[in-house]
């Protein structure tokens, strides 16, 4: 593990007083195979559902993902108006699960923390609750965020608050989305050296986007300068670094450029963080106050 090196100087052991954890490929390994057919099922959903060109679909999966953070946000901002729900569940609905089996070392390390512990993905509940339930972890967290915590609206059309909202953030490039059917040519866009259109707004909140953390800090009750967040996304690390949470990268062993830590498994997490095993006594007050805080908050 690489670590900034004014960390153990502090030496306290309350530094932290929850540790906030992203779901895919980072709670089970990448190498489980998982990743690779969501993104598979995202592009027949494109294909499928959405009549994306077959010769276009791949490249524009990546560019969708890489200016707005997930495939689903990426599209609705460019005009495609699909259900949420009908989404997920095609993404989601023929992943073979089976590849992900119990993991009774990432249990017992987890429930030998005492200290808060919150998932925070950018997946659905359905999807989030088959993964820990899979990986035999359903009981070991104090709450849940993700899609839908974020995303409290679902609907398969443009309301007219977003209306609203979006013309007056973005009123240019989201005017073709009203009128109908045009859908803005995100592909031109990024072949673009300056760029000369603007790039419209999604109505998703999601990671790595400041407002899915800003959100999450309120609704967890999370003080992000107390909190270890574990990603295995530099981009999602990156964004909430700034934001003041201590960062985590999981799945690679060397340490980017602004990232604090790097574990290549999250089981090295007891080596990493010895710490968090001896702040029962100092925090066990108030960890049960705020469990309760957060089982009546967080609705996932
Ligand atoms: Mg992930």
């Amino acid at each position: 593990m690489e670590y900034e090196d004014d960390l153990n100087q502090q030496g306290s052991t309350t530094k932290y007083d929850c540790l906030l954890f992203d779901l895919d490929d980072t709670l089970y390994p990448y190498s489980s195979g998982i990743a690779g057919h969501i993104t598979s099922n995202i592009q027949e959903y494109m294909s499928q559902k959405l009549g994306v060109d077959q010769s276009k679909v791949v490249d524009m999966c990546y560019v969708l993902y890489k200016y707005y953070g997930t495939t689903l946000a990426g599209l609705r901002a460019i005009g495609y108006h699909f259900d949420y729900d009908d989404y997920h569940g095609f993404v989601h609905g023929t992943l073979p699960y089976e590849l992900l089996k119990p993991d009774p070392v990432l249990r017992n390390l987890l429930l030998s923390f005492p200290i808060r512990k919150v998932v925070f993905t950018n997946s659905d509940k359905a999807h989030t609750y088959e993964v820990l339930g899979r990986l035999g972890l359903e009981d070991c967290f104090d709450g849940i965020i993700c899609f839908e915590t974020l995303n409290t609206a679902h609907r398969s059309t443009v309301s007219q608050a977003e209306i609203t909202k979006n013309t007056s953030d973005c009123r240019d490039s989201v005017s073709s989305m009203i009128s109908g059917s045009e859908i803005f040519d995100i592909m031109e866009y990024s072949r673009q050296s300056n760029h000369g259109s603007t790039l419209p707004k999604t109505p998703i909140v999601c990671k790595p986007f400041e407002e899915a953390f800003e959100k999450t800090f309120k609704i967890a009750e999370i003080n992000p300068h107390r909190t270890l967040f574990f990603d295995d996304s530099v981009r999602n690390l990156l964004t909430s670094a700034q934001m003041g949470l201590h960062t985590v990268l999981v799945g690679k062993s060397e340490r980017p450029k602004g990232v604090d830590f790097a574990l290549e498994c999250i089981h090295n997490i007891k080596e990493a963080f010895p710490e968090l095993l001896e702040a029962e006594d100092k925090s066990k007050n108030t960890r049960y106050s705020q469990e309760v805080a957060i089982e009546t908050s967080v609705i996932a």
